[in-house]
């Protein structure tokens, strides 16, 4: 087969890596992709944003698969179009992306079906937004409804800082993705991410992961893409997944098939694990980043048949394994990340790094110049490690980061501490 893979961070680095062991395929592309992947993939400059390039690419060469990393294109609708022009597709098409797309709509979807959720309601104006929240009372949270790049969602503490962010997206701050908002119930729990992959019809169960998502250790400062990850997660038993699925994925498909927009592709479902059950934070239409990192380091089966598989909606009798050691991801980021971050310092160290017995780096935003690699991007490289405990992949994660020379990076010292202080339940 001929694959191209659209992306070009550190999920689609882990993506292409995993790909690339796949004993069926003759050649693999991406576009844009950045320097690590040049080392599985044939670079391709294609602009991804736009359909009839990326559909002209597939037919002169003979491209019998894409695979989607970025949600950006999903919602556009890239697998619609070059589903039409008859190139086969991994993602969910335009209607179905709007699980992430629109975060109205999935609650909608939650609330029409029973599937357990936030309380919530949607406005589109600032004074019943208020009126609204200061009823319920803070902590509240507040979700421009559109893609935000991961700046749409407020968990406001206070009453002013919830009115704060109503006015704040009404005023355009967020662009279009906040011309409508949901305001909704605050939960509390642990965090957890289920990634299921779908056929329309069936789901299989991926595997858990957690991501830390604040920039400074102790989960502290501004929110980010990621800043490491950890799988499986202790806490999310069989047990727990199995009512997951049954009570959240499963339904969600279900529905999506009735509406005659069925779903194909990866649910990505943020849980939170309340004292009620869990409960769905938000859907993603892709693999997380950088949970596919270290869910790709566990998956034993070969991902391209299960790719396939689903794509055709054939997924019913397929099986994927995975490794029951723990993957662990620590992020490496520009200093100044999650704001600007300067590009083209100069990153040293790597071939060191990844000798380290049971490290893989993925890369996220980088770029090569002759025979250096430089930064070109926030988040720049994931140092992932696997081994048989949490403690001993943070163990190995870290030693490779401090083998890594780049005075302008920065990188969160506690990814997993959240695991080793978990204890599994028994359930
Ligand atoms: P999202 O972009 O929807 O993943 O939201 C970003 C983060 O905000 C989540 O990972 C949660 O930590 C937090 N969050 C979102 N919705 C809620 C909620 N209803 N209750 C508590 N925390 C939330």
């Amino acid at each position: 087969m001929n694959i191209l893979l659209l992306g070009s961070g550190g999920r689609e680095h882990a993506l292409a890596w995993k790909i690339a062991g796949s004993p069926l395929v003759d050649r693999l592309y991406c576009a844009p992709g950045n320097a690590g992947i040049a080392n599985e993939a044939e670079l391709v400059h294609l602009d991804i944003a736009d359909p009839d390039t990326v559909t002209g690419f597939c037919r002169a060469h003979g491209i019998d698969l894409v695979v989607v990393g970025p949600e950006g294109p999903l919602v556009a609708g890239i697998v619609d179009a070059l589903e039409t022009a008859g190139v086969a597709c991994f993602g969910p098409s335009k209607a179905a992306a709007q699980l992430e797309g629109s975060k109205g709509f999935t609650k909608d979807l939650c609330r029409a079906h029973a599937i357990p959720t936030a309380a919530y309601e949607r406005f589109a104006a600032a004074a019943p937004a208020k009126a609204y929240i200061r009823r319920q009372g803070a902590p509240i949270v507040v979700k421009a409804d559109g893609l935000a790049a991961g700046k749409g969602v407020i968990v406001a503490t206070t009453l002013a800082e919830a009115e704060a962010a109503v006015d704040l997206m009404f005023a355009g701050g967020l662009g279009a993705a906040g011309t409508e908002v949901v305001i909704e119930e605050f939960l509390e729990g642990e965090e957890v991410s289920l990634f299921a992959l779908c056929d329309g019809e069936t789901a299989i169960a991926l595997a858990s992961a957690a991501d830390h998502k604040r920039v400074l250790e102790g989960e502290r400062g501004p929110n980010t893409g990621g800043m490491g990850a950890y799988s499986p997660v202790s806490l999310m038993t069989p047990a727990r997944e199995g009512h997951a699925m049954e009570t959240i994925v499963l339904p969600t498909l279900r529905a999506l098939k009735a509406m005659g927009t069925p779903y194909k592709g990866v649910l990505y479902a943020g849980l939170m694990m309340t004292a009620d059950g869990p409960k769905l934070i938000e859907y993603n239409v892709r693999f997380g980043d950088p949970e596919c990192q270290v869910l790709m380091l566990r998956l034993m089966s070969d991902l391209v048949p299960a790719l396939v598989a689903a794509r055709d909606g054939v997924l019913k009798s397929f099986d994927l394994r995975f490794y029951p050691q723990v993957a662990l991801a620590v992020v490496m980021a520009a200093k100044g990340y999650p704001g600007d971050s300067p590009k083209g310092s100069v990153i040293d160290g790597l071939a060191e790094a990844a000798a380290i017995d049971g490290v893989e780096i993925f890369h996220a935003g980088t770029k090569r110049e002759g025979d250096r690699i430089l930064a070109n991007g926030g988040r720049v490289l994931n140092i992932c490690a696997v081994a048989p405990s949490v403690e001993a992949a943070r163990d190995r994660a870290y030693a490779a980061v401090d083998k890594i020379r780049w005075p302008e990076g920065f990188c969160r010292r506690d990814i997993g501490a959240r695991a080793i202080k978990q204890t599994a339940p028994r359930d």
